[in-house]
């Protein structure tokens, strides 16, 4: 029987095992709020975590799209009040003196740590987080609505907000997967005319009532020459990991065209030097959002009725939620509920 001095928490504890614990509540330090955590949703990049791909020891709780509601405000925090529903990415909250900091470029802070990799997360029923990185989450939307929008939102919205693409430019979404399926839908509400990619027919009529224009299946079609028959891509947003994915869209793209790289893999992107000078064209990588990019994320979504599809299972329930995720058979992104 857990008692008011703990919660429960699932911690990875050896490389790809997950395991339920009871954890001592402790206040949160300064600069920081405590959390009652309500949903967090499981991201492919938790494998970071359970598999102990970058620095970090273990146990270590994963999670990095937690929403849930501030219980105790740490010393020297301002902004945030006790009660106030919150979001936590993946991006564990900026330093505020590094150069980068300085410069207003948040993301890049060098100071970041990042959430459920070098503290724990989200998988439990109380977490501690870094007030510079949270986000505010609108009555309109659930916590379980909200979760997946932490990461696999910021992630797309932001890198669509920030591209040179316009209303009206044709802006591709290679793959339509845990992040595609939202990055269609905030393409369509941008006001682009919107291509999504994937292989097969059964993901052209999904493709289509999250609102894209046109689709490609990628098995029966040359990706590159379609793009280019509809006037070529100011910008293709590859969330598909793999960087063959990357390579194959670039004769797609119209001049000064450019991919977004989304995928998170250290396999190699294949470019032909001729194309980049000739076309003018740009690869680029887009690592999530601000805090208030993540701020304009939900609002846009609750005013747009962006919407990911998900699939809830109880915090006890992690490990499991974990495995299905891995196995690619979640459509499209899994939550974990704490009751
Ligand atoms: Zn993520
Ligand atoms: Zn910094």
């Amino acid at each position: 029987m857990q008692s008011a001095s703990t919660y429960r928490a699932v911690q990875a504890v050896s490389p790809g095992k997950l395991e339920l614990t009871e954890k001592p509540l402790v206040g949160p330090p300064a600069g920081h709020v405590r959390i009652r955590v309500e949903a967090c949703g499981v991201c492919h990049s938790d494998v970071i975590t359970v598999d102990g791909l970058l620095p970090m020891e273990w146990p270590r709780v994963p999670g990095h799209e937690a929403v849930g509601r501030i219980d105790v405000i740490g010393e020297g925090v301002k902004g945030w009040t006790v009660g106030q529903r919150v979001g936590v990415g993946f991006l564990g909250g900026s330093c505020g003196y590094c150069e980068y900091c300085r410069d207003g470029n948040l993301v890049n802070c060098i100071n970041q740590a990042f959430t459920g990799v070098q503290h724990d997360g989200g998988y439990a029923e109380v977490m501690s987080a870094k007030a510079s990185g949270l986000m505010a989450v609108p009555d309109e939307l659930s916590s379980v609505d909200a979760a997946p929008l932490l990461c696999a939102g910021i992630t797309t919205f932001s890198a669509l907000r920030n591209s040179p693409a316009r209303a009206g430019d044709l802006v591709a979404v290679f793959g339509v997967g845990g992040l595609g399926h939202l990055a269609v839908q905030y393409a369509r509400h941008m006001g682009f005319e919107v291509v999504a990619i994937d292989r097969g027919a059964d993901r052209a009529e999904l493709s289509k009532k999250l609102g894209a224009h046109h689709y490609i299946d990628g098995s029966a079609s040359d990706v590159a020459k379609v793009l280019e028959a509809l006037g070529g891509a100011q910008v293709v947003l590859a969330t598909a990991s793999g960087g063959k994915a990357v390579s194959a869209v670039l004769g797609g793209l119209r001049r000064g065209g450019v991919v977004i790289s989304l995928g998170a893999t250290d396999q190699p992107i294949e470019l032909s030097a001729f194309d980049l000078l000739f076309k003018e064209l740009g690869v680029e990588g887009a690592l999530t959002g601000t805090p208030a990019a993540g701020d304009a994320t939900l609002k846009f979504s609750a005013l747009s009725d962006v919407a990911a599809m998900v699939e809830t299972m109880p915090l006890e329930r992690a490990a499991e939620a974990y495995a299905k995720m891995m196995s690619g058979e979640v459509r499209f992104r899994m939550v974990l509920t704490m009751s």
